[in-house]
């Protein structure tokens, strides 16, 4: 880039960050995707006279909303609700609910300045969203958590629908949730419709929903290693995590004959050096239980040492795989898995690693595959999910199951050929970030200003 697009470039960020000023995440989001594609925005003159960066920068809008309801001995909770549809140039608003005391308009609006881009790479017709509540689910009774998902409902119910906007889960938000909204909505809105995915098989679901974002990942991976020559026969994985995603990924990778090594929750890691059975990944995937308690079940039968209070980053491994929240993997734990030659990181969860940890991948040499393009196998299934909804039909298994392959294994090769080769190395974080860019500010452009 030279001197004088580097200057627009950072007035550019000063404006976001000013107008952004309490809002870390999605500044830090928005900043990650402009380092990537700002010299080539600022080569296409119709783009950046139409200011498609800056209208990408600000969310369609953001709806903000009150969630009251009781708790099982009759106390009254107020909890705060809120849906930002960021962008819906290419399709309907699309992107999961969060329930999590975290949850605050940074994160949804990094969330869903994120899954815009990880919409587009999918090449199906949907936008990008996200929800959620400062809502902490842990410790709540089933009837609690259904009497929440039905009072924050009666608010989002009026925003969303298959053509407008179609939220789905994140984290702490699975199958029952989403039943217990789905419930909701088909009341209010007096309509069965595919307004929500990852509902249950029975009632409009989607085989292998629950399974894509993990198995997506490791399909994805899968692409990394086969441009190596490589596959994952024994390779030592670390994952952080012990969700949907890390679980599933978990499963897959061990089914491709790797080594799965750790899996994580808030509280510590479980590392077992031989690798995690897959049998007790298979047992645990379905149980609902606190995520170390889970860990804790896993390590009762199958053994393998609890590290309370550390991360996965500082074991030995081949490929990492960051499967649980933004910014939890720094630095320092690049560092050690650089020192320890990882050769691979490949994000589970949306923007999991700092940017400085993907400044030492870079200089490293360590392949670093973004959230946006190695985490899209759910969305896609969740894309999947509208088009049987639409067309009232029901996919088998294994059609979904090579459909999603194929999708991942598309974005994989845009990634390739948006990023290049430069001395071995493919730089998959700015493939995935101009690739994504180049369809949404297509679409954006061709629609006008407004
Ligand atoms: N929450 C998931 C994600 O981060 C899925 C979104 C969806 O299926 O709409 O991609």
């Amino acid at each position: 880039m030279n001197s004088s697009n580097e200057r627009c470039m950072d007035n550019f960020i000063d404006w976001v960050e000013s107008r952004n000023a309490d809002e870390p995440e999605f500044i830090q989001a928005v900043r990650d995707l402009a380092c990537d594609v700002y010299a080539s925005y600022s080569e296409r003159k119709a783009w950046q006279s139409a200011k498609v960066l800056e209208r990408l920068s600000e969310p369609d809008r953001i709806i903000s909303f009150r969630v009251c309801w009781e708790d099982d001995r009759g106390d009254i909770h107020v909890n705060r609700g809120w849906r930002v549809q960021h962008c819906g140039a290419i399709g309907p608003y699309k992107g999961g609910i969060r329930f999590h005391p975290s949850v605050n308009t940074s994160i949804l609006k990094f969330l869903a300045f994120e899954q815009t881009f990880k919409s587009a790479l999918t090449g199906l017709p949907i936008g990008g969203g996200k929800g959620g509540s400062d809502f902490d689910p842990r410790g709540r009774s089933d009837r609690e958590i259904m009497r929440f998902c039905q009072a924050f409902m009666n608010e989002l119910y009026r925003h969303i629908g298959e053509n407008t906007d179609v939220p789905a889960g994140d984290i702490n938000v699975g199958r029952r949730e989403i039943g217990y909204l789905f419930g909701q909505y088909r009341r209010l809105a007096n309509t069965f419709s595919g307004a929500l995915t990852g509902k249950d098989i029975e009632f409009g679901g989607s085989h292998v929903r629950m399974e894509a974002t993990g198995y997506g990942l490791i399909y994805f991976l899968r692409c990394m290693l086969a441009r190596r020559d490589q596959d994952l026969e024994t390779q030592r994985v670390a994952i952080s995590g012990s969700g949907n995603v890390a679980l599933h990924a978990a499963q897959k990778a061990i089914d491709l004959g790797a080594r799965v090594i750790t899996l994580s929750s808030s509280k510590g890691v479980l590392h077992h050096s031989e690798g995690i059975p897959g049998k007790e990944i298979n047992r645990v995937i379905e149980l609902r239980m606190d995520s170390t308690e889970l860990l804790e079940k896993i390590r009762a039968a199958a053994g393998g040492d609890w590290h309370e209070g550390e991360k996965p980053w500082q074991f030995e491994c081949d490929i990492a795989l960051p499967c649980a929240t933004q910014n939890e993997l720094d630095g320092e734990d690049a560092k050690a898995l650089a020192q320890n030659q990882c050769l691979i990181v490949a994000e589970g969860a949306n923007m999991p690693c700092t940017e400085t940890a993907i400044e030492i991948f870079k200089d490293r040499k360590i392949l670093h595959a973004p959230g946006k393009a190695s985490n899209a196998g759910g969305v896609a299934l969740s894309g999947l999910e509208m088009a049987q909804n639409a067309s009232f039909s029901r996919w088998e298994q294994q059609r979904l199951d090579e459909k999603l392959l194929e999708i991942m294994q598309d974005i994989h090769n845009q990634c390739v050929k948006h990023a290049g080769e430069h001395d071995g190395y493919v730089d998959y974080h700015r493939g995935a970030n101009i690739a994504a860019f180049n369809r949404v500010a297509s679409a954006v452009l061709a629609q006008g200003i407004g």
